[in-house]
């Protein structure tokens, strides 16, 4: 029987309504905005304590990362873009000191789309960075977790080798490997699976064919193309134990808050059968 938990922003929703769900963990995303001091660790820490949260992984969204389509995902997402690649890595390595201070065991962004072929200079930039990054998580004890999606999982795990750290791990995220049409997604977690310290419960539909570039689209929970009862079973079969995360983004708040209610009972029914 798996927990269930949230993927929740911070300064962006209210802890309270995400108690509300019934959920009593999950990782929270800090956006570019959100302040990483001490003060505001403490804060959030004792406001955590106090709701009895269970906060599994901090996540970083970094200013000016843009996902209206793959092109610009690959110009705007993570690591991969040059120009901004040393000021999000000091972002990170202060998300990293944040997540130490509430006593988060993970920190995890999407590093962006690494480029396939190993001699790149971007992939030798963000596979040197990644290492770096697990050498100063690693004096906390947290593990780093790669979001899934942006590329195949066979390159991933390629990836991950490359890099080489002990405190390495994947986020797996099912709708994403849809979403950008980087593969099957149970066929990806059997692969990645082993790695896999985290898992966010997304849906979500393939890019439309014949649109170069395109995005497929979220859907709520169970709408999409990834088959949750497969994912729950397929989670079980590898012997995951973790929570499931639910990952719902959607501009209308309302509709938001439906679709995690919705995606709460769900869950608890397939964990239930599994
Ligand atoms: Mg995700």
């Amino acid at each position: 029987m798996f927990e269930i938990g949230v993927v929740f922003w911070a300064g962006r929703d209210r802890l309270a309504d995400m108690m509300a769900l019934g959920v009593k963990c999950g990782q929270v995303v800090v956006p570019g905005e959100f302040e990483l001091s001490p003060a505001s660790a403490d804060r959030f820490k004792a406001e955590l304590d106090a709701a009895g949260f269970n906060l599994g992984a901090v996540f970083a969204a970094f200013d000016g990362e843009d996902y209206a389509d793959i092109p610009t995902v690959e110009r705007t997402v993570g690591f991969v873009p040059p120009a901004t690649r040393e000021a999000r890595a000091q972002r990170f390595l202060a998300v990293s000191d944040f997540a130490a201070r509430l006593g988060a065991p993970e920190i995890a962004c999407h590093i962006g789309c690494v480029p396939h072929d190993a001699s790149h200079p971007d992939y030798v930039g963000v596979r040197d960075l990644v290492r770096r990054i697990c050498d100063h998580a690693a004096k906390y004890g947290q593990t780093f977790g790669l979001e899934t999606g942006q590329e195949p999982a066979d390159v991933l795990l390629a990836f991950f080798r490359d890099v080489d750290r002990e405190n390495l791990r994947i986020n797996f995220d099912p709708a994403n490997m849809i979403m950008y049409g980087s593969g099957e997604p149970i066929e990806a977690l059997r692969q990645l699976g082993p790695h896999g310290v985290s898992v966010h419960a997304k849906d979500g539909v393939w890019p439309p064919k014949g649109v170069a570039g395109a995005l497929g689209s979220e859907r709520p929970l169970g709408q999409g193309d990834v088959g949750m009862d497969r994912f729950v079973r397929t989670l079980e079969e590898i012997g995951f134990c973790g929570p499931l995360n639910i990952e719902r983004e959607c501009e209308d708040r309302e509709a938001r808050m439906s679709d995690l209610r919705m995606a709460v009972g769900l869950l608890r029914g397939l964990a239930a059968a599994s």
